[in-house]
């Protein structure tokens, strides 16, 4: 999945759940700002390595256990790996969600593409349309937002529902 797909994914998810959108945002960033740059720079060979590795797992429980913010960062990491491999998947290189076990497994046949060459290959695979679905529900949700009149912010931090408040015939009930 392209970053910015990423962040808005996680955004999302803090609007149906109880989690900190920006800490959400924050944990789903993290594997690419880890693994981009470590193998632009040559010291791993592929761009799913260290941040992707679900063998981090342990290690997210106990940021999970820390604190609400620190859960909020563990599932937006998860998130993160669940959606790039949900994209080899789509893509038919199933051979690749093996980068969720890097170092112990790697996948046999990896892209391996700098992220500019990558970006090229990636346009309208099947991972890239369903982005494009994602991206037009983004849209039309804000779309509808700014129609409505309600500040953006409600699209990932909703307001607290109110009480109902009480009709007449529960008042005569009492
Ligand atoms: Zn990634």
């Amino acid at each position: 999945m392209l970053f910015p797909t990423h962040l808005a994914a996680a955004a999302l998810l803090g609007r149906w759940s109880r989690l900190s959108a920006p800490w959400l945002v924050v944990g789903a960033a993290l594997p690419d700002l880890v693994d981009k740059p470590l193998a632009t720079l040559g010291v791993v060979d592929l761009y799913h390595t260290v941040g992707h590795t679900a063998l981090l797992a342990p290690a997210a429980v106990a940021v999970a256990l820390a604190s609400p913010a620190g859960r909020a960062v563990a599932v937006g990491w998860g998130s993160h790996l669940f959606l790039d491999a949900l994209h080899v998947v789509l893509n038919g290189r199933p051979g690749d969600a093996l980068f969720l076990g890097w170092p112990l497994v790697v996948p046999p046949d990896p892209l391996a593409m700098p992220p500019g060459e990558f970006l090229v290959y990636y346009l309208w695979s099947p991972s890239f349309v369903l982005e494009c679905v994602f991206w037009a529900v983004v849209g039309v949700s804000l779309l509808r937002a700014v129609r409505s009149g309600r500040p953006l912010r409600e699209l990932w931090d909703p307001p607290p529902r109110r009480p109902e408040p009480c009709s007449d015939r529960d008042e005569a009930d009492r």
